[in-house]
């Protein structure tokens, strides 16, 4: 993935996670606000509850309380009333003792009596005699009026400074008589009635209360807050309750109150009202608490959220980048290929395989540590070719193959430049310097690409590469070659699952050169595919070869031949061989020698009619190796001939140390027999195979001239068209019982 389609991509995701986190976030808010308003209207009403409660409760009282203050002040009206009446029909002279006797029965604290000039005559207390009013004075005042009674309001006496409410009353004669009650025995029975008293008893028992007493033109009678008081208050635009039994909230200098208007009745009558005023701070408080427990609890809630969704945003782009990325080069991997052609719009593009050629055999050697460092070197080593070519992507394919992408190229020799770029890498790290890199090359110009399409051409064109060929574009002849292996492959697998049907063998007749005596014949392959016809063992063989499925064809033709070879030991009386081709991978497989012995038992075949034709790559292998396994098999009396001799590099001086018993020479020297000098060179090898006393048999034998020749250079054994071409087992049991002609024969 490039950088842009990667931040488009994690972009997407962290959109998914945001997503979620502003949903819980405003759920969240939302439900912090609904929470905290509902508790504080919950609050808000039990307040009002409370509150209305508490008012109805001291309006109830304050009511009371003022009806019984005026039933008090009209009582001490009547009895200085009453008293000044008494003292005033009384016909004796008065002396301080009657005076002082009359005060305790009228349960009054001081008596005066004034002459007709205002000047005291007598008192209970025996004081203040002679003392006459001065201007002003309240007692002047009275005498001067014509008033029979007068009860004064509550004041300081202008003697003795002392509160007293005074009472007055006119004798006949002009003269009169003071009666006066101590203000301070009648305040504190007064002020239990006293509605301001009672104001603040209450609010200072309760602090968060306020009362204000309001008469029927909402003047202030009483208040918690002396300042108001005989303050008219405008209720309205203090936006105060103003019906009865009503409330609001009412703000203060900041502060929030619940206000409360409850009707004080007095006698059925109504009086004025009580307003009652509750302080909310509290409240507000103990909600703001609330409200930041309710917060901190959804805060904590949603950081963890926060975080655990991290957590697996996290987790998430970790797997995202292990599905898209190869762990040990740590370069995108083939899902991220798939992802970048499947939106990549190109006017052309190259796809290019990229496989270290003999990797494997270097992992086998050096081991997987070292096969890893070498894979991640050259991860890093395509990787920097980047920067000269920027419009490289370089991908992991698979174990030990890589994936270039190369669009939008200008030319083609800027692709060549890069592919020729890819090669040189070889020597740019010693590590490379046993491995052969190789490229398979697809280019397109579709504008879209098919990616599956592009992988497997271009791996297709990898496998067509070699060591000397080591870059191959994409043709379709590679592909249809790819194609018939693969079906070759697929018609090998079901013809080794099947007991008799499109594997079977032929046979071809190998005589002796001077009496053309019949001694045995080499089995040969035949193969029907179903979809491609005959196929030729050149073919299969080497197919099975690479596609591991030669030991088991090995064995099914081996088993054949000995079915074939039993039949001639059992019918014919005369000795005959079959020869049977093995692959030097057979030869090699451990399992050879025991599943030999196996077939030869089951089979009841004698081993000494049994040959088998080695080609000479068997000898360019581990020549230890192979003659232990050469001797095994002779020792079973089965006879070893070196097949296609003379096209490989082996010579028969080293031959000689093998345990072989023939040498067949190959068709491509009888071929060119009219030529001197071959002619000279299969003399030399006839001669030297006498010379360790190994017969030879010339193959391909085609024209009578060849056989002259051989038969003047001394070979002892023909095999070609000549003498009989490969035959069905059927013919060739004919021939070998003598039924047949001696050139008859016709491969079926
Ligand atoms: P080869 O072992 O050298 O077999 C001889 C090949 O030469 C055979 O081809 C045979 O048909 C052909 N031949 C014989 N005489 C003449 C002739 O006069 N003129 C011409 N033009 N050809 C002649 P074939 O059967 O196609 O086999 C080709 C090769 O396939 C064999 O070469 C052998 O290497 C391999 N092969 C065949 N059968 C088997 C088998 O059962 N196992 C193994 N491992 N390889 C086999
Ligand atoms: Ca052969
Ligand atoms: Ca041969």
């Amino acid at each position: 993935m490039d950088n842009r389609k990667k931040r488009q991509y994690d972009k997407h995701s962290l959109f998914s996670v945001i997503l979620p986190l502003v949903l819980v976030l405003f759920v969240m808010v939302f439900g912090g606000y609904w929470a905290t308003v509902s508790v504080r209207e919950f609050y808000y009403q039990q307040k009002l509850q409370e509150a209305s409660l508490l008012a109805r409760d001291y309006a109830f009282s304050l009511s009371i309380v003022v009806d019984a203050k005026t039933e008090l002040d009209n009582q001490m009206y009547s009895t200085l009333k009453v008293a000044g009446a008494m003292v005033a029909q009384h016909k004796e002279p008065f002396s301080r003792d009657i005076l002082s006797d009359m005060a305790e029965n009228l349960d009054v604290d001081v008596i005066y009596v004034y002459d007709q000039d205002t000047t005291i005559t007598q008192s209970s207390d025996g004081k203040y005699i002679g003392w006459k009013a001065p201007e002003g004075h309240p007692v002047l005042a009275f005498h001067e009026s014509k008033l029979q009674y007068f009860i004064e309001d509550i004041r300081a006496d202008s003697e003795s400074g002392e509160l007293y409410k005074y009472g007055y009353c006119r004798f006949a004669d002009n003269r009169m008589v003071q009666v006066g009650l101590k203000a301070s025995a009648i305040f504190s029975l007064y002020a239990q009635f006293d509605a301001q008293y009672m104001i603040d008893t209450i609010t200072k028992e309760t602090p968060y209360i306020n009362l204000v007493y309001l008469d029927m033109v909402n003047r202030v009678v009483a208040s918690s807050d002396k300042d108001n008081l005989s303050v008219n208050i405008d209720a309205s635009r203090l936006k105060l309750p103003l019906q009865p039994n009503t409330s609001s909230r009412f703000t203060w200098e900041g502060k929030d109150y619940l206000v409360l208007r409850i009707p004080i009745t007095i006698k059925g009558r109504t009086a004025g009202s009580l307003l009652l005023f509750y302080d909310l701070q509290q409240e507000e408080n103990l909600i703001f608490r609330l409200s930041m427990i309710i917060g901190a609890t959804l805060l904590a809630f949603f950081l963890l959220f926060t975080i655990s969704l991290l957590k697996i945003y996290r987790k998430n782009s970790r797997m995202r980048s292990i599905a898209f990325h190869d762990e040990l080069t740590g370069l995108t991997n083939l899902r991220s290929f798939f992802q970048e052609l499947s939106d990549l719009r190109a006017e052309n593009l190259a796809c290019i395989a990229f496989n270290p050629m003999n990797f494997r055999l270097l992992n086998i050697i050096y081991g997987y540590d070292h096969g890893d460092e070498v894979l991640k070197t050259i991860g890093t080593a395509l990787s920097d070719l980047q920067t000269r070519f920027p419009k490289l992507q370089v991908f992991k394919f698979s174990d030990d193959r890589f994936l270039l992408l190369l669009s939008d190229y200008v030319s083609e020799s800027y692709l060549e430049s890069l592919l020729h770029a890819l090669l040189s890498l070889k020597h740019e790290n010693r590590m490379f310097a046993s491995l052969t890199f190789s490229l398979g090359v697809v280019e397109s110009r579709e504008g879209r690409y098919d990616a599956s399409l592009m992988v497997k051409q271009a791996s297709i064109a990898l496998n067509a590469c070699t060591v000397s060929d080591p870059i191959q574009f994409y043709n379709t002849t590679l592909e249809e070659k790819l194609l018939r292996i693969d079906t070759i492959e697929q018609d090998l697998k079901h013809a080794l699952s099947e007991e008799a049907g499109t594997l079977r063998l032929v046979y071809q007749p190998i005589f002796t050169i001077e009496e053309g005596q019949l001694v045995s014949f080499e089995a040969l392959a035949r193969m029907e595919s179903k979809t491609l016809g005959p196929i030729s063992p050149l073919e299969f063989i080497d197919i099975a070869e690479q596609r591991q499925l030669i030991i088991p064809l090995g064995r099914r033709l081996l088993s054949l031949a000995c079915d074939f070879l039993s039949e001639l030991q059992h019918k014919g009386n005369k000795p005959i061989k079959i020869a049977v081709n093995i692959s030097a991978i057979q030869l090699l497989d451990p399992s050879f020698i025991p599943s030999l012995k196996t077939i030869l038992a089951a089979k009841h075949v004698d081993p000494h009619g049994l040959e088998l034709e080695l080609t000479e790559s068997v000898f360019a292998q581990n020549l230890q190796n192979v003659a232990e396994q050469l001797k095994d098999i002779r020792r079973i009396g089965i006879h070893i001939a070196i097949d296609d001799f003379g096209t490989g590099y082996s010579s028969l001086s080293r031959i000689e140390a093998l345990e072989i018993d023939e040498v067949k020479l190959d068709k491509s020297f009888i071929d060119k027999l009219d030529n001197p000098a071959t002619e000279g060179l299969i003399g030399d090898i006839i001669s030297m195979a006498h010379h360790i006393e190994k017969p030879v048999v010339a193959e391909g034998v085609e024209t009578k001239r060849q056989q002259t020749l051989l038969i003047a250079l001394g070979c002892d054994l023909l095999q070609g068209y000549l003498m009989g071409k490969p035959m069905a087992s059927s013919e060739a049991l004919n021939l070998f019982l003598g039924k047949e002609a001696f050139h008859a024969s016709i491969e079926s």
